[in-house]
């Protein structure tokens, strides 16, 4: 992973790259940002740049042997702890289980989130965790001498899915760490981190991306144009992971614009007409028959089109991205999303994404945020 695949986050990697230069690695830094901001590959880039032995100014070479082996993620003084589901048979639940998986997953996409995590290892309803056999575990790797490396390298993602029993077994590992050892911890939330180990980690804040970075890079990725880039960048909130999701949503927009329609509609109507409950109830009952994954993206299809709609209402045209059809239907619509209900309208649809992302039922996020957008759109 070179820093210049890492989308935006300028001034940390240049702040990264001066610890190098001034000799000022710290044997345990915590990387804390939030989902699809990039602190995993930030991680990554770090370590490679600290093992490359033919570095430049502010990147790895990327063709020494140890660059080599670090963009596969398979260098011998390269380990991994993240978080993993129960096999069943009361066999020990620990990282090397999913190491396959983990590489080429990471690989192909190192913005992974952990719910995809959890689908890639099959466990979709099952919860994950970074369980004591872990510790176990990292002290048998951390035993051995380095291979080849200047500094072995222990990448713990997601390090607040660590249980109790874990942490304090790692906190003892920081306390007294082995020489030439880099623990990088990345984590999304510090309140779930024992302060024990935020006391003992440099802490490293990772920002959202910028929203003209995040636009840049999908534009020149050649994932979309450059005004749909920005709209997409706008609504994604500075996570990779979500602009992604929402441009794979745009390619099914046929289908979500007449689900958004049909629901407006019927919201809309409630107040007037009796039948409009009755639609209501089968567009919920159509919706939840969909996959989870279907009812995010059609979620994040709705927040782009209430964010597109609120800008028509402001008179911004050229700030819109709107297909044909969704544009015929709009010129009416933006009507209804004004300053008085755009942000709480973009809060329940935010809301039930995160209740269909952790799991809630369905048929209840989905006919609840219905009836709070009746009452928005009357606002
Ligand atoms: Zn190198």
């Amino acid at each position: 992973m070179l820093f210049s695949e890492i989308v935006g986050q300028a001034i940390l990697k240049e702040q990264l790259v001066q610890t190098v230069h001034e000799n000022r690695i710290s044997h345990a830094r915590l990387f804390l940002g939030p989902e699809g901001a990039g602190s995993l590959p930030l991680a990554i880039a770090y370590a490679q740049y600290v093992n490359c032995t033919d570095r430049g100014e502010r990147e790895p070479c990327g063709k020494c042997p140890s660059c080599v082996k670090f963009k596969k993620l398979a260098h011998p003084d390269l380990h991994f702890v993240f978080p993993v589901i129960k096999p069943g048979s009361g066999k020990a639940a620990v990282s090397d289980m999913f190491i396959r998986e983990w590489r080429e997953t990471v690989t192909a996409n190192p913005y992974i989130t952990y719910n995809r995590w959890l689908e890639v290892m099959g466990g979709d309803n099952k919860q994950g965790g970074i369980f004591v056999d872990e510790s176990k575990e990292i002290l048998n790797k951390l035993s051995f001498k380095t291979y080849e490396a200047e500094f072995k390298v222990m990448i713990i993602w997601l390090a607040e899915k660590m249980n109790r029993q874990t942490a304090n077994k790692l906190l003892k590992i920081l306390e007294e760490p082995p020489e030439k050892t880099l623990f990088l911890l990345i984590a999304e939330s510090a309140d779930q981190i024992l302060p024990t180990i935020l006391s003992r980690t440099q802490v490293t804040r990772v920002p959202k991306i910028d929203t003209q970075s995040l636009a840049d890079y999908l534009a020149a990725a050649g994932l979309c144009d450059t005004q749909k880039a920005l709209g997409t960048a706008h609504i994604s909130n500075g996570n990779l992971a979500v602009a992604l999701d929402v441009l794979q949503a745009s390619d099914e927009s046929d289908y979500y614009l007449e689900m958004f329609i049909r629901m407006m509609r019927a919201c809309w109507s409630v107040w007037g007409k009796k039948q409009a409950m009755l639609d209501l109830l089968a567009w919920c009952e159509q919706i939840t028959q969909l996959g989870r994954e279907q009812q995010k993206a059609f979620l994040l299809y709705c927040l782009r089109m209430v964010r597109e709609n609120f800008t028509l209402n402001q008179q911004q045209p050229s700030l819109v991205f709107l297909t044909d059809a969704e544009n015929d239907f709009s010129q009416k619509f933006n009507a209804f999303i004004h300053p008085d209900n755009v942000s709480q309208l973009a809060g329940e649809l935010n809301t039930a994404y995160y209740h269909i992302e952790s799991n809630g039922n369905k048929n209840l996020v989905f006919l609840d945020m219905a009836c709070k957008i009746v009452v928005l759109l009357k606002h």
